[in-house]
């Protein structure tokens, strides 16, 4: 049962953006929530219209270039780019396994005291997912997460204080959240 809070990104007419979290939200946890919503209202991931979009129905390998480039680059298990396939907007859960120590902001998953870096992976799906975004590499987290480069020390990655879904039980644009 979902009681306790939720969020929501919409991309109306792809001009009009809302999110919106209730008031019981507005926990420990709020930064990152917003942080992760504001992700999504910029495109990430497979956001419907991005150029990147594939379809969870029939395949959730993400297959556009850089972000794939930049996921082998970090050598994890998985050699190919997995989109969530529950909800096709996320990283999949297991794209960044938590063995390495880190998460990623953009799964749909929040892992108690585990940091959630924004990754090279994520920066270059912006890049790849319009024809008009400019990005920065270099403000990209690490992964697994330092804390010591020069983007960690410019932008912490955020630690949330308990593990949560934040899709379950996603209905349309919504991002019901079970704490
Ligand atoms: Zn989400």
């Amino acid at each position: 049962m979902l009681t306790l809070c939720f969020s929501l990104f919409s991309l109306l007419d792809h001009k009009l953006v809302l999110i919106n979290l209730i008031s019981n939200c507005l926990t420990a946890n709020a930064e990152i929530i917003i942080l992760h919503e504001m992700g999504h209202v910029l495109g990430l991931v497979n956001v419907f219209p991005s150029a990147c979009s594939v379809d969870c129905s029939t395949s959730n390998v993400y297959t556009c270039p850089k972000a794939a480039a930049e996921y082998s680059a970090l050598g994890l298990s998985s050699s190919d780019l997995l989109v969530d396939s529950a909800s096709c907007w996320h990283w999949d859960e297991g794209a960044f396994p938590q063995s390495t120590g880190s998460s990623e902001l953009m799964t749909p998953f929040f892992e108690s005291y585990l940091a959630q870096p924004i990754t090279r992976v994520s920066i270059a799906a912006l890049e790849e997912a319009t024809t008009d975004y400019v990005v920065d590499y270099s403000t990209a987290n690490s992964f697994p997460y330092t804390g010591s480069t020069a983007a960690d020390k410019a932008f912490k990655a955020l630690v949330p204080d308990s593990t949560f879904r934040i899709d379950l039980g996603m209905i349309d644009d919504f991002e019901p959240i079970a704490a």
